[in-house]
């Protein structure tokens, strides 16, 4: 397989940097997300001798004016300055910017988001310059976070952050997004736009964020421009790729987008915490080598993943398929720091297990492919796709701002962020469907306009309605946005967001139990605590120590 020159993004002075402040980073004692994963997946890659094979660049951190490009100034002002210590109060005590338990006000936070956002932007433009075929940036790809609000452990988009720089130069970007969960952040920034495509692939229903149907197609002009391929719990390699190579064969044939995105969420592996698929890391790997082969520029962004151990070997092949090394590298895992916690077969793989495919089970896989396939006939031939080039001076004509009249890069940095808005408003003050909208007709005992109203309140997120990532249940924020916080003495929680720092102090009781029940029904077997494991000799016997959780990995380093 041909060369492609690769950039790899990586700080290592940021988020991974354990040694310099072991309490920088993480998102708290028990909370599934460890940034730690980064640094694991790096080191793996390091052992693997690949550094020497690709650009390795330090992200240039993202500034808060960069972040305002699709967030809103409050929401990036915000970040910018809460600590776990003034949360409760800057927060509303919980009902602005950070709701619900899913995002804690962690120290650091805003540091590392701008380092995941400026890796994200960073392979933008390394994509644009014809620098690198393919960029990586594995601490990126936080595909829930909103305009204005953090949602399912995503602060900033920086993948929203990073298509806007591509969309400087690109005419047209699409986004595949293959996390365990639906790619909602993204699709809702440019769910009225046809210069970007999103396709997200997620499990769908009863597990968060609630969106992500086949009736969700996008609006206005990006009507049709949005792909969403619900699936069930326990889907294999093969039925994977038995939809994911005609849809995208299809997206790439229909489209022929300049530049693809491919978000790597490592939740949809087998044995995830949090997930509920049944990927090996080669069928997960599987998309990285299809979209390489279309030679297409590639922008590999990490996600999701909770299985530290999976998710570092999986985005390490991942990084070796960028390379089209991964024939050649040994499967036995050479010497890293984290060695021993790979065993105790010590090797480069995630195996399947005997979970069913439902999607199978109950035939609903052929049912969405023939959905999607559907979808994307009905949008040949797309007038305004047809443009092979868009010179990097008539980006804020294609954006529907009229006549470009040359100015600057930096007005055109204004004009997209001024088109990011845009988007936002037309969507925010839309109180009924459009007539070309499909929204509503497949509703029998609603008007469309409710039907509308609904969705676009679970999607927008300005309803008063959030679903947890950690509990995928619904729950109410408590009180109206705007409210003075003089007048909500005595209605918080019992659990205050707080208790994440201090320490030694566990998390929610009821998270670790959704989180048991989930490796209970995955796996066949509860999750155990890492003393208990090291107690045993860091081995779960003949099951391959596949998921110990590595809440102790802190006290590693
Ligand atoms: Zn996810």
């Amino acid at each position: 397989m041909s060369k492609r020159k690769v950039a790899y993004f990586y700080d290592p002075c940021g988020l991974t940097n354990i040694a310099a402040d072991v309490g920088s980073y993480t998102y708290g004692l028990g909370h599934p997300m460890k940034p730690h994963r980064i640094r694991v997946t790096h080191d793996l890659v390091t052992a693997y001798d690949m550094l020497d094979q690709m650009h390795v660049l330090r992200p240039t951190r993202a500034t808060a004016e960069t972040m305002t490009k699709f967030h809103t100034d409050e929401y990036v002002h915000f970040l910018n300055r809460v600590t776990p210590e003034t949360a409760e109060e800057l927060t509303y005590h919980g009902t602005r910017f950070l709701v619900g338990e899913d995002n804690p006000a962690f120290e650091g936070v805003f540091e590392f988001c701008s380092i995941s956002a400026g890796g994200s932007i960073g392979a933008a433009q390394r994509i644009a310059s014809g620098a690198a075929d393919i960029a990586i940036n594995w601490a990126g790809g936080l595909h829930h976070a909103k305009k204005r609000e953090a949602s399912g452990f995503c602060y900033i988009n920086d993948i929203v952050l990073g298509i806007l720089e591509l969309l400087r130069i690109y005419p047209r970007v699409l986004y595949i997004d293959i996390d365990c969960h639906h790619g909602d952040g993204v699709e809702e920034a440019f769910y009225t736009t046809d210069r970007v495509m999103t396709c997200s692939f997620h499990k769908f229903g009863e597990y968060f964020p609630g969106t992500g149907t086949q009736e969700d197609r996008g609006r206005g002009k990006g009507k049709g421009y949005a792909v969403n391929v619900p699936l069930k719990d326990g889907i294999t390699d093969e039925s994977f790729k038995s939809v994911f190579e005609p849809v995208i064969s299809k997206i790439l044939e229909v489209f022929k987008p300049s530049a693809v995105v491919l978000q790597c969420g490592a939740d949809s592996l087998a044995g995830d915490k949090l997930g509920c698929f049944n990927l090996t890391m080669y069928g997960h790997a599987h998309c990285t080598q299809f979209l390489r082969k279309h030679n297409i520029p590639l922008i590999l962004l990490g996600g999701g993943g909770y299985t530290v151990k999976n998710v570092a070997r999986t985005w390490t092949y991942e990084t070796a398929c960028a390379l089209g090394i991964e024939n050649d590298i040994d499967v036995n895992l050479p010497w890293n720091p984290y060695f021993e916690w790979f065993g105790p077969r010590y090797r480069l793989e995630v195996a399947e297990n005997n979970m069913d495919d439902l999607n199978i089970k109950e035939g609903s896989l052929d049912k969405v492919r023939i959905n999607a396939l559907e979808q994307l006939r009905e949008l040949t031939p797309a007038p305004s796709v047809q443009l092979q080039d868009v010179p990097r001076d008539s980006v804020g004509k294609h954006l529907g701002f009229g006549i470009d009249d040359g100015q600057p890069r930096d007005d055109l940095d204004e004009r997209l962020a001024q088109h990011a808005r845009y988007i936002y408003n037309l969507q925010e003050s839309a109180e009924a469907p459009s007539s070309d909208s499909e929204e509503g007709s497949s509703d029998s005992d609603d008007s469309s306009a409710s039907h509308w109203n609904r969705q676009r309140s679970r999607r927008i997120g300005t309803g008063k309605k959030r679903m947890s990532l950690l509990t995928n249940q619904y729950y109410d924020i408590p009180h109206e946005y705007g409210f003075s916080p003089h007048d909500y003495h005595g209605h918080l929680s019992k659990t205050t967001r707080r208790r994440f720092f201090q320490s030694g102090s566990r998390w929610d009781e009821n998270v670790e139990q959704v989180i048991n029940d989930r490796m209970q029904s995955v796996n066949g077997y509860p999750r155990h605590s890492l003393s208990a494991t090291m107690e045993r000799g860091g081995s779960w016997g003949d099951r391959g120590g596949e998921d110990d959780d590595w809440d102790g990995d802190v006290s590693m380093h």
